[in-house]
């Protein structure tokens, strides 16, 4: 069967095929060598690998089942979502020009003000899922758009297939960060992105014990992509082979977990939706969410495990009903097998997020299970 016409499932639970040739291990092992022999005519045993910064085949392994789930020309993982994220931003050279979603990620906001600020290099902040607004900023020529999608806290969908065309048109290569969406529910570069991100920390990963990135091109054969793999080289951002590993055994479970995870999401969504203590739920699950019909054309068999929800009456109101969650932790990040919930306001005042507004990772514990401790928090 040929790699295009697997499904994820399928390429995912055989980790894309890897096996530990040297003992004919069904799973691949971790190699921990940083360095490799030569041979009497100094030739390299194996032409493949001379120094583990960048030379790793634990790393190769994961790397091919991501570079398969994504349809991709290359894959390249990184020590966290934010090394991959900053290799990206970083190429943009002194004076150019960034176009950056707002209300994303916070980190990646971060870096990318300072780095602009110190480079000369504009950076226009805008709503990438108003079409217009990216029209008219893509009107002046820029060296990268970067957008989120779904977008991390307000759930907010981008046209991924309008905004290549758009960025294109600008001469910019396209960045999609689909950390909340994982490349099961959404294949950014299939829609005409140049990069697709995630933090693989996240639910590619799955299990809370791996903080990883990784980057995916659509074409390898182009300058972008070239300074990438140089910066990683040379900035050493490398991922470590058993963090390697423990990702590739977590894929193994991605499409599975994916399903589940949405299919709860979906039902609390729907629950919270109806409650009488919550203001407003943003999922895009929900038929009444401005994103919903696009949502339903870009992500494939489900519509994530992220959502957020304002509660009536506030911070204090939020913080109580975190509070009082008996099964459900409170605890920052998302995409792992247990449910999270954080108040983002807590977290960063800065962005002027309701105060009321609960960020809420949904797990694969039994839906009944979260949906009561969910009404007993809210009716407190
Ligand atoms: C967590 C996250 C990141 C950063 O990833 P780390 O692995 O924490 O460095 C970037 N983008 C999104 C959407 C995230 O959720």
């Amino acid at each position: 069967m040929r790699e295009r016409d697997m499904k994820p499932a399928t390429i995912a639970a055989r980790g894309a095929g890897a096996t530990d040739k040297a003992t004919a291990g069904l799973v691949p092992g971790i190699h921990p060598a940083t360095t490799f022999l030569r041979d009497p005519e100094y030739a390299l045993l194996n032409a493949a690998n001379s120094y583990a910064r960048d030379h790793n085949d634990t790393v190769r392994a994961s790397e091919d089942v991501l570079r398969q789930l994504e349809g991709a020309a290359d894959t390249l993982l990184f020590p966290s979502g934010m090394a991959a994220a900053a290799s990206v931003l970083r190429t943009v050279r002194d004076g150019g020009r960034i176009v950056l979603q707002s209300g994303i990620y916070h980190g990646v906001t971060t870096f990318a003000e300072a780095f602009a600020a110190r480079r000369g290099i504009a950076l226009d902040r805008i709503d990438a899922s108003d079409p217009e607004v990216l029209t008219q900023v893509c009107a002046t020529p820029a060296d990268l758009v970067w957008i989120e999608v779904p977008s991390n806290p307000w759930l907010k969908i981008t046209d991924i297939a309008q905004a290549a065309a758009l960025a294109h048109g600008a001469g910019a290569k396209l960045v999609v960060d689909g950390t909340a969406a994982s490349p099961v529910l959404t294949q950014a570069l299939a829609f005409g992105a140049d990069i697709s991100m995630h933090s693989t920390t996240k639910a590619i990963n799955g299990h809370s014990d791996v903080v990883g990135g990784v980057l995916s091109c659509r074409d390898a054969e182009n300058d972008l992509w070239a300074d990438i793999k140089t910066d990683r080289l040379q900035a050493g951002a490398i991922m470590g082979p058993f963090e390697a590993w423990l990702t590739l055994r977590g894929m193994r479970t991605l499409p599975l977990r994916m399903e589940r995870m949405s299919a709860n999401a979906q039902a609390l969504a729907e629950f919270l939706d109806a409650h009488a203590a919550v203001e407003q739920v943003l999922y895009p699950g929900l038929s009444d969410h401005p994103g919903h019909a696009l949502a339903k054309r870009q992500m494939c068999g489900g519509f994530g495990y992220l959502m957020s929800f304002i509660v009536k009456g506030g911070a204090d109101a939020a913080l109580a009903v975190a509070g009082r969650l008996k099964l459900i932790h409170r605890a920052t990040s998302l995409g792992g097998v247990e449910s999270l919930i954080e108040h983002r306001p807590t977290i960063e005042p800065q962005s002027g997020l309701p105060g009321g507004m609960l960020r809420f990772s949904v797990g694969i514990e039994d839906v009944e299970d979260l949906k009561g401790d969910l009404a007993q928090a809210l009716e407190g």
